[in-house]
């Protein structure tokens, strides 16, 4: 009854620039943008005719293969006429002019299709779910295509650009991967075999976009741009991409159309498909994982959906001026204080070494006063992604909770009938509130909702917190210690399969190692290599455009800079404009006297940056120093932010637009 009244009595009308035509009525067919509409299409497309596949909505496929082209046509022609009559029984119209054939393959030739006695139009290439199959499957056309995309979403980000003005490097970048990448990278995984040529095509619209976005002269190196913005080159991408993939695919269920297919790629002799390719790509590290398996797929039952453990979230900063790290650690503080003994307190860690070994901590203050806090610490045996670490800290927390109140002596202190976990992950928390995510951790959700349900019988509720890491929030740091310590234990990993989340952070920390190798051994944008040799940092960049631009001009060692501009033959000398030395980026920063006032500033405020971190010896003058303070000494990521805020302030005081 619900969906007849979901489905009857529909209208719509068109709405263009405050026209507003007239209301038609909807006899058939049900309202887009609803969640049951889709569910009910696809139930009224589910009997369609057994020929007919690959099928998305309403994109229908039947494809043949055959040695003939007389077979061919037959066995379309049947199929069409199937679903042809499969549609007049169901009063689903086809629509005969958006009907096409194609041949794939070398031969060529005509296939005569006839749908409702109209000939079907034959094409040579066709865009099927938003991508543009070519006859031979090159797809060349798809990567032009895909370049004229994100040409255009470019257009949409560069108004935002006026050259020294408007856009930070930082928005910039943050735009450029998720507004214009995804362009080029809209299911790339199955057209990743496309000729050099293509490749090309993507590295250029890459690179002319972060030049835009980042304010680099036109020929500066594109392997320098792409590590100062933090953006993985094309390839890399390419290849990252196609890894997950071929992950994704491998969760499937062994009799699954996409695992046949996947199976038959690996058949030596067979051709080089699509698949082949990603295949290939992902062979580099699985084969470093000693072909490890992965965990199925799984499929959310309704239970897990409507299970009833209800879990709460307490904002212990609300409606307080936040930001300050002191105000935040004295909040956590009066909170603590304000719990403790009253609910059972409990902080969480999680821990994940380079080679995805992790571990979970727990530290529990019990309701006693005067009982020592409980220490709780595990170590994973099979391979496991941090976001999976913190999760499995909080669930150690539930269980340990479950223990702890199994002696009923305590149960009845527990005066708030509340268990506060406090963990320093935010993603972990909403993973578990908003069960999101819920197919990929569905062993440690399991976890939960039966520790929660146990907890609830004793009237105990379930309630979760976010602290700031690293804030000297005395039990957070001790869960953290533990989590640590733990690890050292080394566990041998077991070959048990492991989750999908876990392949994906051990993929792109694979893929971030390769691209460390071709930065190291790129022969371009070596000044940059000498301040910055790690990839995969994220950079901080000043909120105004032009000290930015001056900034990533800087590392790129190619400014305005009179020694600079002679290099490149702009300039007929490489001395000051004073008359002092050669101006490079030493003089500007260190020499010239024309800059001598806002250079005893900078001096004197990296020089007390430089006592406040304890340590010992003189602090070495170097424009790396200024540039890059995190790779040239040990300072702590707040001090490195603090030296370049000194720097770019330097920078805007001297005027220069460099
Ligand atoms: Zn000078």
């Amino acid at each position: 009854m619900y969906l007849v009244n979901f489905l009857s009595g529909r209208q719509a009308r068109i709405n263009v620039n405050d026209l507003i035509g007239d209301w038609i009525k909807s006899e058939r067919g049900t309202s887009a943008g609803t969640v049951l509409g889709a569910l009910l299409f696809l139930s009224y497309v589910q009997d369609t005719p057994r020929c007919i596949r690959p099928k998305f909505a309403d994109d229908l496929v039947g494809s043949t293969v055959a040695k003939d082209l007389a077979t061919v046509q037959t066995m379309l022609q049947t199929a069409l006429d199937e679903l042809s009559a499969w549609s007049d029984t169901w009063e689903m119209t086809l629509n005969t002019s958006k009907t096409k054939v194609m041949l794939f393959g070398s031969s060529s030739g005509t296939v005569n299709l006839t749908l409702h006695g109209e000939a079907v139009e034959q094409v040579d290439c066709i865009k099927y779910l938003g991508v543009w199959l070519d006859k031979n499957l090159t797809f060349l056309q798809q990567a032009e295509y895909a370049v004229s995309k994100a040409t255009k979403a470019a257009w949409k980000v560069n108004r935002l650009i006026e050259g020294r003005k408007g856009l930070t490097p930082k928005t910039g970048t943050v735009l450029y991967k998720c507004l214009i990448r995804p362009c080029w990278e809209f299911s790339i995984a199955a057209w990743a075999n496309l000729p050099e040529k293509g490749i090309r095509l993507l590295e250029q619209v890459q690179a002319r976009c972060l030049r835009t976005i980042m304010g680099t002269k036109s020929h500066a190196a594109t392997d320098a741009i792409e590590v100062i913005a933090n953006v993985m080159p094309v390839r890399l991408r390419i290849q990252q991409l196609c890894t997950l993939e071929y992950t994704r695919l491998k969760q499937k269920p062994q009799d699954s159309h996409l695992q046949l297919l996947l199976k038959q790629a690996l058949v030596p002799e067979s051709s080089f498909t699509p698949m082949r390719f990603l295949c290939y790509q992902a062979k580099r590290i699985h084969d470093m994982f000693d072909h490890m398996e992965i965990v199925p797929e799984h499929k959310i039952e309704a239970e897990e959906i409507l299970s009833d453990g209800r879990i709460d979230y307490i904002d212990i900063f609300r409606g307080n001026d936040a930001c300050k790290t002191p105000a935040l650690h004295d909040q956590v503080a009066a909170f603590i204080t304000r719990h403790r003994y009253e609910s059972l307190l409990a902080f969480t860690d999680g821990a994940v070494n380079d080679f995805g070994r992790g571990s979970s901590a727990v530290v529990m203050l019990p309701l006693e006063s005067g009982t020592p806090e409980i220490e709780v610490k595990r170590v994973h045996t099979t391979l496991i992604s941090s976001l999976e670490a913190e999760i499995a800290a909080l669930v150690l927390a539930m269980e340990q909770a479950i223990i702890y109140f199994e002696d009923s002596a305590v149960k009845s202190k527990a005066k708030q009938g509340q268990l506060i976990i406090l963990s320093d992950c935010k993603s972990a928390i909403k993973c578990i509130l908003r069960r999101s995510v819920m197919h990929h951790h569905h062993e440690l959700m399991a976890r939960i909702r039966s520790s929660v349900r146990e907890l609830r019988d004793w009237n105990i509720r379930v309630v979760l917190a976010w602290i700031p890491s690293h804030s000297d929030i005395l039990f957070n740091e001790k869960a953290d210690f533990l989590a640590r310590q733990a690890l050292q234990e080394l566990p041998t990993v077991s070959k048990t399969p492991f989750t999908f989340p876990t392949w994906k952070s051990l993929t792109v920390r694979q893929m971030t190692q390769c691209w460390q190798i071709r930065w190291d051994r790129s022969t371009t944008g070596r000044a940059t290599y000498d301040v910055m040799q790690a990839v995969g940092n994220r950079l901080t960049f000043p909120q105004n455009r032009n000290v930015a631009i001056s900034y990533v001009r800087l590392l790129l060692n190619d400014t305005t800079l009179r020694e600079h501009q002679y290099r490149m033959g702009l300039a007929d000398t490489k001395i000051c404009d004073n008359n002092d030395g050669i101006e490079d980026a030493y003089h500007f920063f260190f020499q010239c006297s024309r800059y001598s006032d806002i250079r005893t500033e900078l001096k004197q405020e990296i020089q007390s940056i430089w006592t406040d971190s304890g340590r010992n010896g003189s602090l070495r003058w170097s424009v790396a120093l200024l540039l890059a303070p995190s790779t040239v000494t040990a300072f702590t990521k707040l001090q490195s932010r603090a030296v370049l805020a000194a720097t770019f302030k330097f920078i805007q005081q001297s005027g220069r637009f460099l």
